[in-house]
């Protein structure tokens, strides 16, 4: 395109060399040059080639039209693109009204500053594609009653400028509309965007697009699309729509339903999933609508959804074998401002938690029905036991002592007496595996009710190793029955040594 424009420029420079040339005192007549202020002032009709002669001009710093200055013809596509000496352009007072085409009008000027479009007459443009995108030194930007009422396609019209805090197109009328892809695309910087209260799209084109409309615009707090009316049964492309957006207040139309793909996600996925979830304000009761991985607000349609972030941390307690703890969790403090009254209810000061990887989550852990502090707590993990070691050795005469100790928490110990060996049984080898198992079986059953219940185990073990040793040595005289009493003691070992390993 730019090769094209170089070749124009050189034939317009021979034109003027040819009399017959109608334009060539109405264009001089049309532009002057203050060297002073480095300003090229346009006061008369223009024709595209004319303005052409101008962009190499390293010392045309600024433009501004007067009374009297008109863009003639209907093609003004490319006009100022890649101008990269100009910083302001001010066409307010310009007639624009025979152009049809802007594409690319005032692009890629990296110096520029200021643009003034305020109240051009630009309503038989069709074509609004990539009109003011890529300058990435703008931060001032006046398009207020600019006439766009005949703007069909609108894509990229201020992509990348990254500069840019405010656009303000609430004036513009977009009746005509329906491509919308891009228009806002890397807008970093931009914290303000203001689109018109109502737009109505036709129906007749059977498509429209805000694909990429407001993808990555990292600054913008608020997007408020509630006044457009999207037709229904038409093909339409919204994917990305607001992707990696920063908006966390956003007003959505009736008859919207959203799709996965637009960019909504809470977590994980792209630069501001670290977010909670979101919230529709009017709702009466949980307005949590979407986290756990979700995407918000699928299919509620219309309504103020305001994305929610953590915002004061409280470090939680780590639960120990006995006792619960409690998890790190965040509180969110909700901007009023986006609540109908001014005021958050009570239901709205959710606690929020995360987990060790750190992705916020909005998450009904106890599946109560409610997000609580109830679901902050994470259960006693309970004793996890070494192995048995006896302290004293247990004789006919006195009694043994054997002890394990807590792999979690060595002040953990936990004691168990060994009986008095039955002077009987010892004196047969039979007897004494007899005396082995009943032991074992003891060990077994004190592991599994320690773990169930702490606190009663020592005592419920004591008392089983008691019975245990009461059920052998009041049966002396029944011979040994080693099949059936035997066969469990694999199987108790097993589950012994498993609680262990846990
Ligand atoms: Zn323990």
């Amino acid at each position: 395109m730019k090769t094209l424009k170089k070749l124009s420029a050189v034939l317009v420079a021979l034109a003027l060399a040819c009399p017959t040339v109608f334009s060539v005192s109405a264009a001089e007549d049309s532009f002057s040059f203050d060297e002073t202020t480095n300003t090229l002032t346009i006061s008369g009709p223009i024709t595209y080639d004319e303005l052409q002669n101008y962009e190499e001009r390293e010392d045309v710093k600024h433009i501004v039209a007067v009374e009297g200055a008109k863009f003639t013809g209907d093609y003004w596509e490319d006009a100022f693109y890649g101008w990269e000496y100009i910083e302001s352009v001010d066409l307010s007072k310009a007639d624009f009204s025979e152009v049809t085409d802007m594409g690319f009008f005032l692009s890629y000027c990296e110096n520029l500053k200021e643009i003034n479009m305020s109240g051009a007459n630009t309503g038989n443009c069709e074509d609004f594609e990539d009109l003011f995108s890529d300058n990435d030194s703008l931060v001032s930007l006046n398009v207020e009653g600019m006439d766009v009422s005949s703007g069909k396609t609108f894509d990229e019209c201020f992509e990348c400028c990254h500069n840019i805090e405010v656009i303000d197109i609430s004036s513009w009328d977009l009746s005509n509309a329906y491509v919308f892809s891009g228009m806002f695309y890397h807008c970093y910087d931009a914290r303000s965007i203001i689109l018109p209260e109502t737009v109505t799209i036709k129906e007749e084109y059977g498509y429209y697009t805000t694909y990429n409309m407001f993808y990555e615009t990292e600054s913008v707090e608020e997007i408020n699309l509630s006044g457009f009316v999207f037709p229904e049964g038409v093909d339409r492309d919204i994917s990305n729509m607001f992707y990696d957006s920063s908006v966390r207040a956003l007003h959505l139309p009736e008859n919207f339903s959203i799709v996965s793909n637009m960019g909504l996600e809470n977590a994980e996925n792209g630069y501001y999933g670290n977010y909670l979830g979101w919230i529709d304000t009017a709702a009466e009761e949980d307005g949590i609508i979407s986290g756990d991985g979700d995407y918000a607000v699928l299919d509620r349609g219309a309504g103020t959804y305001l994305r929610i972030r953590p915002t004061n941390k409280h470090e939680g307690t780590p639960a120990t074998c006995e006792e619960d703890g409690v998890l790190d969790y965040y509180t969110v403090v909700l901007d009023t401002a986006y609540f109908p009254d001014g005021i958050i209810p009570e239901d709205y000061e959710y606690i929020k938690y995360y987990d060790e990887n750190a992705v916020y989550e909005v998450k009904d852990i106890n599946g109560d029905g409610t997000i609580d502090e109830s679901d902050l707590v994470s259960p006693a993990i309970g004793h996890d036991w070494g192995e048995w070691e006896v302290v004293t050795e247990p004789t006919t005469e006195t009694e043994g002592l054997r002890r394990r100790v807590c792999k979690n928490d060595p002040s953990h110990v936990e004691e168990e007496v060994i009986p008095k060996l039955d002077p009987e049984e010892s004196t047969s080898e039979s007897e004494t595996e007899s005396e082995t198992e009943s032991e074992t079986e003891s060990a077994a059953d004190s592991a599994a009710d320690s773990s169930k219940a702490d606190s009663s185990s020592k005592a419920s073990s004591s008392e089983a190793a008691k019975t245990a040793s009461t059920t052998t040595t009041t049966n002396p005289g029944t011979p040994p029955t080693p099949v059936p009493v035997q066969l469990p003691q694999p199987s108790a070992l097993q589950q012994l040594s498993q609680q262990q390993l846990l």
